[in-house]
């Protein structure tokens, strides 16, 4: 009702002849369309009704709670540990594994499910290694380590980010290979370490494995479903078909070095500070990704009402909704080309006033604009001759198309059974190891076909880190089906 408000307030005073209330009126009446996401594939019913689907959710679900408990915290990794868990429940289904060590002990998995090579191989990904946690902040007895089942839920770091997935995927292969589906390509599991830190073991793959695993595409973490996100107890799955870029920058102020007692003008801090003041005060212009009218329009037609009107339309999104999601940080790294400080550096004693000072910079682009660019921005806007940039490291924005086959099978499959959901594509606004493959050609989607509420999906890298034992259940259904369809003879 609000967006409907806001859109009487709107046209009253504006419109003022009948020209302009036609074209503001049929640039309006543009809907975003729904998305055809395609049948199923003749033989997938039969083939996913086949399938002991409590057993093998059961099954899954201790593959999970076991797997937790395989310490790969990153730093240090050991991920070699967890490629070997994975490897053994491989080898008692006859499905050979190879592990591969870009460093001692940091290895990454490649186990592959020949097809007849009609198409090239369709790659599930995940990684191995999870971020740090503080165990004092998490329940008792459901600690990082614990793979605790309670209270419907598998607890433990990496449940969600994302070992979840990975046991999703091996899952889903398992089921592929014990009821000996014909497949028309290769279905290669790669369970990668250091995607945390440094993105190592993929960087790895690439440049030294990737011509043999040969994928044209990959299905990897990005995308998950969340509940009650626009309309309470409609749940939006977002599959991720593009990862912003970035531009890591360190900036050096320079003056003359002296003492702290006396102010004088034109010193590298107080350079440093003004320049900042700039990169801070620089306005932020919104441009929305197809995607986000897509799924916006997705849930607006399922959840109906005035702000389901208002959702389809892209004029209207534009006019009404996108000054409100430009307030809320999250929203606003999905719409804008943003630059957070993230630390300084160049201090000595309080009373010496330094040379040089640095701080530190993370931009983040949009697909379509070049680092450069930005890069020319930011230095035209600070205007100081005194201050230098430094590239730490920078990459383009990476998109994969929509209209793909795995794509589509995914969106298909996770509406399965549902009423309460829809589906849409998703920029993610961090990157993963999917930028490097992009980067070399294959099709990455972003995807743990699981629906969260958003307080469980903030656990991730948080305390009480947690799955859903009867979304895992589903996923693992959804995993299937969506690989029978694009990977079934
Ligand atoms: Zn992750």
């Amino acid at each position: 009702m609000r967006f409907f408000l806001s859109l009487a307030d709107r046209f009253r005073p504006k419109v003022c002849c009948a020209w302009l209330l036609t074209v503001a009126t049929s640039a309006a009446c543009t809907v975003t369309p729904a998305r055809d996401l395609g049948p199923l594939q003749p033989q997938t019913p039969a083939r996913l009704a086949a399938v002991d689907w409590a057993a093998a959710g059961d099954e899954a679900v201790a593959w999970l709670s076991a797997y937790l408990q395989v310490d790969t915290t990153n730093p240090p990794g050991n991920e070699t540990r967890g490629a070997e868990f994975l490897k053994a429940i491989l080898a008692k289904e006859g499905i050979d594994g190879e592990i591969l060590e870009f460093a001692p002990g940091r290895g990454s998995l490649v186990a592959r499910l020949a097809g007849s090579g009609a198409e090239k191989p369709l790659c599930l990904m995940s990684h191995i290694d999870v971020v740090t946690a503080e165990s004092a902040n998490w329940a008792p007895g459901r600690g990082p380590l614990s793979g605790a089942i309670a209270d419907g839920y598998v607890w433990g770091r990496g449940a969600l980010d994302m070992k979840g997935q990975g046991i999703l995927e091996l899952a889903a292969m398992v089921q592929l290979k014990r009821h000996k589906i014909p497949l028309k390509r290769d279905v290669v599991l790669l369970a990668v370490a250091d995607e945390e830190v440094d993105n190592l073991g993929t960087r790895f793959l690439i440049d030294k494995h990737w011509a043999r695993i040969g994928c044209s595409h990959l299905l990897n973490e990005g995308g998950i479903g969340i509940r009650d996100v626009v309309y309470p107890g409609q749940t939006v799955f977002g599959v991720s078909v593009a990862e912003k870029g970035l531009l890591w920058l360190k900036m050096t102020a320079r003056g003359k070095a002296g003492h702290g007692s006396t102010q004088l003008p034109g010193r590298a801090p107080d350079r440093l500070l003004q320049a900042l003041d700039k990169l801070r005060a620089r306005q932020l212009v919104a441009a929305v990704h197809p995607s986000l009218y897509e799924s916006l329009a997705a849930a607006g037609r399922h959840g109906g009402g005035a702000t389901g009107y208002v959702l389809q339309r892209p004029w209207l999104v534009d006019t009404l909704a996108v000054g409100k999601l430009m307030e809320e940080p999250g929203s606003r790294a999905m719409l804008a080309n943003t630059c957070s400080i993230t630390g300084f550096s160049g201090m000595h004693q309080p009373n010496v006033v330094p040379s040089e000072v640095s701080a530190q910079l993370d931009c983040r682009l949009l697909p379509g604009l070049k680092p450069e660019a930005l890069l020319q921005e930011l230095q035209a806007l600070v205007g100081d001759d005194q201050v230098s940039w430094q590239v730490l490291h920078q990459a383009q924005a990476t998109e994969s198309p929509t209209d793909d086959p795995l794509f589509l099978a995914l969106a298909r499959h996770v509406l399965v059974g549902r009423s309460d959901a829809v589906v849409g594509p998703l920029l993610s606004v961090g990157f993963t190891d999917s930028m490097y493959a992009r980067q070399v050609g294959v099709r990455a989607y972003g995807f743990l076909p699981v629906a969260v509420t958003r307080q469980v999906a903030e656990t991730m890298h948080g305390a009480d880190e947690r799955m859903p034992v009867v979304e895992f259940k589903r996923g693992i259904r959804v995993l299937y089906g969506a690989l029978l369809d694009v990977a079934a003879e």
